[in-house]
């Protein structure tokens, strides 16, 4: 992460307030380098991919550039998909929300024209679409570029690979000279570099550097999970991974105060850190975690900068970091002093790419983490719950209770089968989850394959219906042996286990 904020970049204090309340706490190192050129006014050649936080690198830029009071449009983005597009609008409409009169259009493939071109009649001072659909409108002359201050290409590379590059270079050429352009591309393959040497002369180049470092002692898991269901894939990994301490990673302030509620709900000994708590709290936060009065940190990566806590067994990613430097900073939090550690990586369909970088940076392999299917977790479930039991077998209080017992069953004529149901029922009503009666739901799987591109455009990742998804049961799912044996054996006594959820 970079050390600057956001509030010295010079955004408009409109785009500044709605990045607060956002929650980002700092810029991303894409953003650092981007912001001050395209405010500056300069093209902008950007080396980066999707988790980088490159839209916002050129959003929030823009944005600050463009006269809100005017309705023509004077931005336009060009995306390769109609997901990316309307993600890109998205982005846009939440950075926007305290201007005034603020519109933005998103323009596709596949849509009715009548709604576009009501849309731009009634105006938007950004449009953000596909190129195809954005050349149409041009050559109809249902959109006019004469006032556009600045033009985006996002996923440079892949608009070429679609087949696009034509589209793109006649609207390009369509655009008025002294337009400011960016150009966001996560290769820069020959045709890309001369679509730059022509369009964007003496632009300002910004690039991610990827920091090789091997990761010892850390072993790298990644699991695919739809953005949908990643808590669901997060409470199945506190389940049954044996971790002593854990610390989960999230990208915003607000995300870590929200997964630390939802996993206390759980039953979890949890704790947001992140750059709202003053030196003290943050302080307290970390002597908790090293006391064991807390088990899990929900953390940012500025918050946890530098973390010492030799207890912590697990890292887990459940937001992917913005670079590899910032991955191997977080990995790094455990397999101190000498220990070893495991790291996991929640990835989307749409961030899969970020694997191999990973991989490079940290000189290894990552291996596939598998959850357990939903039968292997309801047998280990059970099997838990008989540990717990027979851990009390020899209570000191069992004498007297079970004298209770069979009074009572002698009064009703029950047998302590029957009593004992009913007591472990009871449990369950107090404190539900308890009892592993149901077999709990399959998690959907999401292909650890490289995306597949599609003929029609559909950009893989984009659309779960396209490219390299499955939907339904655990099939192929299979639990790493020594992972499911050492579930409730591990560094964690079983009776301290929380109630599951998932
Ligand atoms: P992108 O690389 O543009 O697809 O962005 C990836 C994700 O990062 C999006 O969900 C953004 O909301 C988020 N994001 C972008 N910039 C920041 C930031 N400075 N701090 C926290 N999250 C961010």
């Amino acid at each position: 992460m970079s050390d600057i904020s956001f509030a010295e970049l010079g955004l408009d204090p409109a785009v500044l307030e709605a990045v607060t309340e956002v929650g980002y706490e700092k810029p991303s190192p894409i953003q650092a380098q981007a912001i001050p050129a395209l405010l500056a006014g300069n093209h902008l050649l950007g080396v980066a991919q999707t988790g980088t936080g490159k839209t916002a690198a050129f959003a929030l830029p823009l944005l600050s550039r463009i006269d809100a009071s005017s309705r023509e449009p004077q931005l336009l983005v060009l995306a390769p998909t109609r997901e990316l597009a309307i993600q890109v609008a998205e982005a846009f409409t939440t950075y926007a929300s305290k201007f005034r009169h603020f519109h933005v259009l998103p323009i596709y493939g596949g849509q009715d024209f009548q709604p576009q071109i009501r849309g731009l009649k009634r105006g938007a001072q950004v449009i953000v679409g596909t190129p195809g659909r954005m050349l149409d409108h041009l050559r109809k002359g249902t959109l006019k570029l004469n006032n556009l201050k600045a033009l985006v290409l996002d996923e440079a590379d892949e608009m070429l690979r679609m087949g696009f590059i034509d589209d793109v270079e006649a609207i390009l050429a369509k655009t008025p000279d002294d337009c400011q352009r960016a150009l966001f591309s996560a290769t820069m393959p020959p045709q890309i570099k001369k679509v730059a040497q022509t369009y964007l002369q003496n632009a300002t180049e910004v690039k991610i550097e990827s920091a090789t470092r091997t990761v010892e002692r850390i072993a790298q898991f990644v699991l695919p999970v739809y953005a949908e269901r990643k808590l669901d894939a997060l409470t199945r990994i506190l389940e049954i991974e044996p971790f002593d301490a854990s610390i989960i990673f999230v990208r915003t302030k607000a995300e870590t105060t929200l997964l630390a509620e939802k996993l206390s709900a759980r039953g979890h000994a949890v704790a947001p850190l992140n750059g709202d708590l003053n030196q003290r709290q943050r302080e307290q936060t970390v002597e908790d975690l090293k006391r064991g009065k807390k088990d899990i940190i929900i953390a940012t990566d500025v918050a946890a900068r530098g973390l010492d806590v030799p207890r912590i067994t697990h890292v887990i990613n459940y937001d992917v970091p913005y670079d590899t430097e910032a991955y191997i900073h977080r990995v790094g939090r455990t397999g101190r002093a000498g220990r070893t550690g495991k790291a996991i990586l929640l990835v989307t369909p749409r961030e899969r790419s970020w694997l191999r970088t990973l991989e490079r940076a940290t000189n290894s392999p990552m291996q596939g983490y598998e959850l357990p299917s939903p039968k292997e977790l309801l047998e280990m479930r059970e099997q838990q719950f008989e540990t717990q039991l027979l851990a009390f077998s020899d209570d000191k209080k069992l004498a007297k209770a079970i004298a209770l017992l069979d009074d009572i069953a002698e009064r009703n004529d029950m047998d302590m089968a029957m009593v004992a149901g009913a007591l472990a029922c009871w449990m369950e009503a107090a404190q539900p989850g308890s009892l592993p009666l149901e077999q709990p739901e399959a998690l959907p799987v999401v292909s650890n394959k490289p995306p597949r591109r599609d003929s029609k455009g559909g950009r893989p990742g984009g659309d779960r219906r396209k490219g390299g998804f499955k939907k339904g049961g655990p099939k192929g799912q299979g639990r790493d042996g020594g992972r499911g044996k050492s579930v409730g054996k591990g560094g964690k006594p079983a009776g301290k286990r929380p109630p599951r959820k998932a």
